[in-house]
C-alpha cells in the first residue's frame, strides 16, 4: 500500500475516533486534503484511495493541477490568501473558498462567479488569536461582514475558517475555536453550518470544538518544501 493511502486511512480513523471521543456525530467531520506544493500524482494516489475534497493555496499551481486532473470528480477548495486580481480565476475554478476576509473580495467573487455555475460556497476567515500578521477579520467585525456577504447573489455563505496560533497544549488549542464557534452560533443563522477548523497539529481539539471540515496537509502528503 502506498504511504499516502496508509496515511489517509490513519487520518480518517483519527477523525472517526475524535468524533466518538468528543461526542460528535459519526461522519459529521469531513476531510479536506491540502495538496499545496505537492504534485498532481500525489492527488491521484489519494483520489484512488477515495479522497474527493482537495485544498490549494496558490492559484497558479492549483490551476495547473486542475488542468492535469480534468475529468476527475474532485471538489476544489481555495484556502490561500486572495489578492483582487485573482478573484476571477478563483470564482471560475473552485467550488469553495475558505479564506475570504473582506467585503471587497466577496463582492468580486460574487460578480465574477460564472452564471453557469451554482453560487460559490465561502467561509469567512477569522483571526481568532489576534495575530498582527495573520489574515482574517476580528470577532468584533465578523457579524457586520456576515450581514453583508449573505446578501451577495452568487455567494453561498457557509461558515467560518480559522488558523489559530500554533500551540501544543490541548486545552489552549481548544479555546480559540470555542470562542469562535460560540460567537457564530449566537447569531442563530442556520445556513452557517461549516466550521473549517483544524490542521495536522490540532485536529482533535478542532473536532472537539465543532469542526465540520479539517484541512490536513502534512499528515497526509508529508512535509512541504517550498522552492
Ligand atoms: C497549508 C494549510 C493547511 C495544512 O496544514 P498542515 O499543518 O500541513 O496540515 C491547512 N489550512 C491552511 C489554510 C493552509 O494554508
Amino acid at each position: 500500500m502506498s504511504q499516502i493511502k496508509q496515511r489517509l486511512l490513519k487520518i480518517k480513523s483519527q477523525i472517526r475516533h475524535a468524533e466518538f471521543a468528543t461526542g460528535r456525530e459519526k461522519g459529521s467531520v469531513q476531510l479536506l486534503a491540502v495538496s499545496k506544493t505537492k504534485p498532481a500524482s500525489d492527488i491521484v494516489i489519494a483520489y484512488q484511495a477515495g479522497q474527493r475534497l482537495f485544498g490549494e493555496s496558490y492559484l497558479q499551481e492549483a490551476l495547473q493541477k486542475q488542468q492535469a486532473l480534468a475529468g476527475f470528480d474532485i471538489t476544489w477548495h481555495f484556502i490561500g490568501p486572495i489578492q483582487s486580481n485573482k478573484t476571477k480565476a478563483i470564482a471560475t475554478n473552485f467550488s469553495w473558498v475558505h479564506s475570504v476576509d473582506r467585503l471587497k473580495i466577496a463582492k468580486r467573487l460574487s460578480e465574477q462567479r460564472p452564471d453557469y455555475l451554482p453560487a460559490l460556497n465561502i467561509c469567512l476567515q477569522v483571526n481568532i488569536s489576534h495575530e498582527e500578521t495573520k489574515a482574517g477579520v476580528t470577532l468584533e467585525q465578523l457579524p457586520a461582514l456576515i450581514d453583508e456577504v449573505r446578501q451577495l447573489p452568487k455567494i453561498c455563505l457557509r461558515g467560518v475558517m480559522a488558523i489559530p496560533e500554533p500551540n501544543t497544549e490541548f486545552e489552549r488549542q481548544c479555546q480559540p475555536y470555542r470562542s469562535l464557534y460560540q460567537a457564530v452560533k449566537s447569531l442563530d443563522l442556520i445556513e452557517l453550518d461549516c466550521f473549517s477548523f483544524g490542521m495536522t497539529g490540532d485536529l482533535k481539539a478542532a473536532i472537539a470544538e465543532g469542526s465540520t471540515i479539517v484541512r490536513i496537509g502534512t499528515a497526509l502528503f508529508g512535509e512541504r518544501s517550498y522552492k
